[in-house]
């Protein structure tokens, strides 16, 4: 008989967290969620309502409409993971360009934005049998996670992860522009004063700049029969 634990991954950006959070749920039959896909849902909607764009930030506007704001996950079986719907319509493609990642660290320092998402986080894990992937999954969402993942890897091959991630969906991008995009995310996710990415302290770190899937999937298995059992 094993038990159902809570796993939490946080870490840099592109560092593979959703692709390992999605495999460890497979295996374990575990529900996952992508909280990145939440606040880049909130900050899709802010741009539609043209509160927030590159030149402009109505960070009040964003707030006084933060109830109208209602994000899901529905389960698509093609694919084998779950899609991310923005007040009921799917948003999973919309939400990962490079438009919305350039907006979303900034919409991510709002508390009032971080609280609603947050309570929503936590209403989804409390039966655990989850993987979450984040920034402050392991710090703020579930401090008492039974496993706490740290993924890392060098700034060059994370954008390189992203750049190849956009190109194989057909989107036109340029490498220096993800590069980018990438380091002034981690900057502002790690300096904001409301849940700054750090590694909780009982969380185990994984630099995976060098390191195959199959291998960070078999190690961090290792750790999860360890709590399981
Ligand atoms: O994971 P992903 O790169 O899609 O996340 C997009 C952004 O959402 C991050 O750069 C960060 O600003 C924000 N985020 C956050 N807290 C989380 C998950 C994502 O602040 N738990």
């Amino acid at each position: 008989m094993t038990k159902k634990i809570t796993i939490a991954i946080d870490g840099f950006s592109s560092t593979g967290k959703s692709t390992i959070a999605k495999e460890l749920a497979k295996e374990l039959e575990y529900i996952y969620v992508d909280t990145g896909a939440m606040y880049r849902a909130v900050t899709l909607y802010a741009m539609q309502q043209n509160y927030v764009s590159i030149n402009h930030f109505n960070t009040e506007a964003l707030i006084n409409d933060i109830n109208n704001i209602s994000i899901s996950f529905v389960f698509n079986e093609t694919l084998g993971f779950a899609e991310v719907y923005l007040n009921g319509k799917n948003v999973e493609k919309e939400i990962r360009t490079i438009d919305v990642s350039k907006l979303v660290s900034k919409v991510a320092t709002i508390s009032e934005v971080r609280k609603k998402l947050v309570l929503e986080q936590q209403d989804m894990g409390k039966n655990k049998g989850i993987v979450m992937d984040g920034r402050d999954i392991g710090t703020v969402v579930f401090p008492d996670a039974e496993l706490k993942l740290f993924m890392t890897a060098s700034a060059d091959k994370r954008a390189k992860r992203r750049y190849k991630e956009l190109l194989d969906r057909g989107d036109s991008v340029n490498y220096e522009e993800i590069l980018q995009n990438v380091q002034e995310r981690d900057r502002i996710d790690s300096t904001r004063k409301d849940s700054p990415l750090i590694m909780a302290k009982d969380a185990v770190e994984f630099d995976n700049s060098d390191m195959g899937l199959k291998e960070q999937f078999e190690r961090i298995m290792s750790l999860v029969n360890d709590k399981i059992h």
